[in-house]
């Protein structure tokens, strides 16, 4: 059962000492949700910074003007803990101890898998990036969007719509980002910031992952996977990987794309993407892992060989239910 937002504002308002926790491998979604908020409560005069356990993807790390933080001491008796764009402990592996310290936590979110463990929740499935409900929350706290605060939101709304073009994205998605106009961001710098950015060595990457292509179910399904002896060869990053899947999806006729990146021997990340018709976020539930209808993952514990195998397998079932 989600709060309302006066509820959430309310313990907000009562806090002075804040920590918000992005999922781990932040996206443009979790950065920019957690950025606009933290802004939003440092300008309310709160200590509030984000603890990260990872490493800002330098697409996102413009947005990062000394807010983010993996020293976990930096507020040593937080008040509140704040879930963002994260609906599972497991997603902050490295911070779980620490976000369960604050004896007040929230949840804002719009994963459809989110299991409620924070005491104050709003979780919106129909939102299309977590930014979209932290824009509302600011707006029903009275708290000016700024210029700066609209920048970041504008940078969670475009990635987790693809640029407005996944079926996530409503009227409302441009309404808000309209409104984000009013607020003065300039919208084809932060476009530039994260997507014309790209080292040399993902189109190296891309290009070793592509040739592992194969097609499933009369090329209903794409499949590719990349090892970390590629990463090697290339001198590319696991992150620069990044929207592959999406390539994946656009080849005409497939409906589900999927993409398996390995961790380590017996880790394999799995991402799924599809198209218009296939549920991928219960194929992943199938898995123990999670996402949206159209976007989801999920890790498998074995080798590269075999988990192609698992995945196949999984989603030749589904596709012939
Ligand atoms: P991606 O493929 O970009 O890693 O993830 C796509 C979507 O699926 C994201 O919204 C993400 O939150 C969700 N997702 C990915 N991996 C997992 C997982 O292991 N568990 C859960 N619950 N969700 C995941
Ligand atoms: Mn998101």
């Amino acid at each position: 059962m989600n709060n309302s937002f006066h509820e959430i504002g309310d313990v907000i308002f009562k806090s002075e000492n804040i920590l918000l926790y992005p999922h781990l491998n932040m996206d443009g979604d979790a950065m920019g949700s957690a950025v606009a908020l933290c802004i939003a409560l440092r300008n309310l005069g709160k200590n509030c910074y984000i603890l990260i356990e990872d490493k800002v993807a330098d697409n996102l790390a413009f947005m990062d003007k000394g807010y983010c933080t993996s020293e976990q001491n930096i507020i040593e008796n937080p008040d509140l803990s704040v879930s963002m764009d994260c609906g599972d402990m497991g997603r902050f592996p490295n911070r779980k101890e620490k976000f369960v310290q604050a004896p007040t936590t929230i949840c804002i979110d719009h994963h459809r898998t989110t299991a409620e463990f924070c005491q104050y929740n709003y979780i919106d499935p129909k939102a299309a990036a977590t930014g979209e409900i932290v824009f509302k929350l600011l707006k029903a706290m009275g708290i000016e969007i700024t210029r700066e605060i609209g920048e970041a939101l504008f940078a969670a709304i475009t990635t987790d719509t693809g640029n407005f073009q996944y079926s996530n994205t409503t009227k409302e998605t441009h309404a808000i980002v309209a409104e984000l106009y009013d607020a003065g961001i300039n919208a084809s710098q932060v476009s530039v910031n994260i997507y014309e950015n790209n080292r040399i060595e993902r189109l190296l990457i891309t290009n070793r992952i592509l040739s592992t292509l194969t097609t499933e179910c009369n090329g209903k399904v794409a499949i590719c996977y990349v090892t970390r002896q590629m990463l090697k060869e290339t001198g590319a990053l696991m992150e620069e990987t990044e929207g592959v899947v999406q390539q994946l999806r656009a080849i005409a006729g497939v409906e589900v794309a999927v993409f398996l990146k390995e961790k380590d021997d017996t880790t394999i990340k799995v991402s799924m993407r599809s198209k218009s018709y296939v549920d991928v976020a219960a194929i992943a539930a199938e898995l123990g892992g999670g996402g949206h209808i159209r976007a989801a993952g999920a890790t498998i514990n074995s080798p590269m060989a075999q988990a192609l195998d698992t995945i196949k397998a999984h989603i030749i079932e589904s596709l012939e239910k």
